[in-house]
């Protein structure tokens, strides 16, 4: 695919005008907060936005309905609390850590996830990356292998990882994986021929990029394992937070009783084992049988101008009604089902007289 004009992500810097104003996206790279950047990110939210922190499908945080002169204030509070580590950088270090690693046995690839960022950052070419091309830092529970990565780097063993494009990998020495993730990002720019976002995008882009790294791929195939699921985890616990939107609540009590949290990819956060009750109170979600679990929706009314209803209302008023065969359901207010999961779920679509579910009226809803 030929595209002709460069990605518009929205980021900190270059914030996206929505019709409930400003949307800044604040990159996490391996999703680690401490929680005085949380703290940072929760007040900024309620002084300069709608009060909410939203946790995006690729474990990032957005700030909506920013005031007209709330993003150069968001700029200077982040920056200032180490969130804008490179200015020419923050829209590209969008890098996935397995969230539990490290924390329940496996090998531990946060460092890995860490070094990368600060890799990327201290490359200036790989500031013209695309907004949405994605790393991601699997320690080997296979977690990230389906979260549409356009590099993905899984953990073997102690010595080596599995660096895997499109359907081919090769092996490379833990000594040598932040170099070839850099590597690989290096040789997209090169062979993209305009402005592809992605590298799936790219006619034989893999094979083309495995080229130019000097390696010889193969199709041994990373390992698929789940998602998180909320509920203790090891030494940690993990936490849904409903429709990925944390309230001023929800994100005081958990300055409270955190040290750090992890942003999960599933709308979700890793925090320390702690006692569930001030979380639960607060709405929280601690349980894997919750309901709340398997549903996501896109922004919808009042903050897309392009949807055709409230799907978040909507959503929180259906949740005891929604089907629920096991499969994830995405409430998206038009066509482009922004957020929507990977893989198969069910469908509810606003249509402008009701919804569509997997594309049949459901006009009473
Ligand atoms: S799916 Fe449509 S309505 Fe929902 S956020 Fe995306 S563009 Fe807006």
């Amino acid at each position: 695919m030929a595209r002709t004009e460069s990605d518009r992500c929205p980021g900190v810097l270059a914030v996206h005008q929505a019709a409930d104003g400003g949307l800044a996206r604040v990159r996490v790279p391996g999703g680690l907060l401490s929680v005085t950047q949380l703290e940072v990110l929760r007040l900024a939210s309620a002084e300069l936005g709608d009060g909410r922190l939203e946790l995006t499908s690729r474990g990032n945080l957005q700030i909506r309905a920013l005031r007209p002169d709330g993003p150069r204030e968001l700029s200077d509070r982040l920056f200032a609390a180490g969130l804008l580590p490179s200015l020419e950088h923050e829209r590209v270090r969008n890098i996935l850590a397995s969230p539990l690693s490290g924390l329940d046995g496996r090998y531990d690839v946060l460092p890995v996830a860490q070094a990368l960022d600060q890799a990327l950052c201290a490359r200036p070419e790989l500031a013209a990356l695309p907004g949405r091309f994605l790393f991601a830092v699997d320690d080997g529970r296979g977690d990230l292998t389906q979260v549409g990565a356009d590099v993905l780097l899984q953990a073997v063993d102690d010595s080596e990882a599995l660096l895997c494009i499109g359907a081919l990998s090769a092996r490379v020495t833990w000594e040598n994986a932040v170099d070839a993730l850099l590597a690989a990002a290096a040789a997209f720019l090169q062979v993209r021929d305009a402005q592809e976002w992605r590298i799936a995008e790219v006619a034989d882009g893999a094979q083309r990029i495995f080229e130019r790294l000097g390696l010889r791929p193969g199709s041994e195939q990373p390992v698929v394992g789940l998602p998180v699921t909320a509920g203790a985890h090891g030494s940690a616990l993990a936490v849904t937070v409903p429709l990925g939107s944390l309230t001023q609540e929800q994100a005081v009590t958990l300055t409270e009783h955190a040290a750090w949290i992890r942003v999960t990819p599933w709308r979700s956060v890793v925090i320390p084992t702690v006692g569930v009750e001030p979380l639960t109170a607060v709405g929280l979600v601690t349980t894997a049988e919750s309901p709340w679990n398997a549903v996501t929706a896109c922004a919808g009314r009042p903050g897309c101008a392009k949807a055709l209803a409230d799907v978040r209302a909507d959503a929180r008023r259906m949740l005891p009604r929604l089907p629920r065969d096991g499969r994830r359901v995405h409430w998206s207010g038009c066509e482009r089902r922004c957020g929507k999961p990977v893989g198969d779920f069910v469908d509810v679509l606003a249509v402008g007289n009701g919804y569509l579910v997997d594309g049949e009226p459901r006009e009473k809803w």
